[in-house]
């Protein structure tokens, strides 16, 4: 899916990379004739590519961001006690993952488009939620669960 790049900074052998709003970082290397982006090499060319998108593939594998945390969580939910908002589609903001972990039974997972898909989550199954993506839950009979808050942990 795309993604707003809203920083840069360069790798260990300085590489630039940049720092898109879902927390995902991806090379922009500038190595003619393989990658042609000469933009990549100044900063007035890198300023102007802010709030550009390009496709995150991290996003489209649900993959949590390195140097995320969880800073907070929601109460344990039953069937019986789940929310209204989290039946019905809804999505975190950006820059905020979550993680919905099953304590017992079984909870279907329901993702919107760009990232369309069911999942079946369980005790060894969390389902990641990707910021800014609609989604939603269903009991599958009985179940325990709660979701877990991540964002960038303070350096
Ligand atoms: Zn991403």
């Amino acid at each position: 899916m795309q993604r707003a790049i809203i920083g840069f900074h360069q790798d260990e052998v300085g590489d630039w990379v940049a720092e898109l709003a879902c927390g995902h970082g991806q090379h922009v290397r500038h190595k003619p004739p393989f990658f042609s982006r000469p933009w990549a090499t100044t900063v007035e060319g890198r300023d102007g590519m802010l709030g550009s998108k390009l496709p995150c593939v991290l996003c489209d594998r649900f993959e949590l961001p390195t140097g995320f945390a969880p800073y907070k969580r929601t109460a344990d939910f039953d069937q019986a006690s789940i929310p209204a908002g989290l039946l019905r589609d809804h999505s975190t903001k950006a820059g905020v993952w979550g993680v919905i972990h099953v304590l017992a039974g079984r909870l279907h997972y329901i993702v919107e488009p760009p990232l369309a898909g069911e999942h079946v989550l369980e005790p060894a199954t969390p389902g990641i939620v990707v910021p800014e993506v609609l989604h939603r839950v269903a009991p599958l009979g009985d179940v325990q669960f709660f979701v877990e808050f991540h964002r960038r942990a303070s350096t």
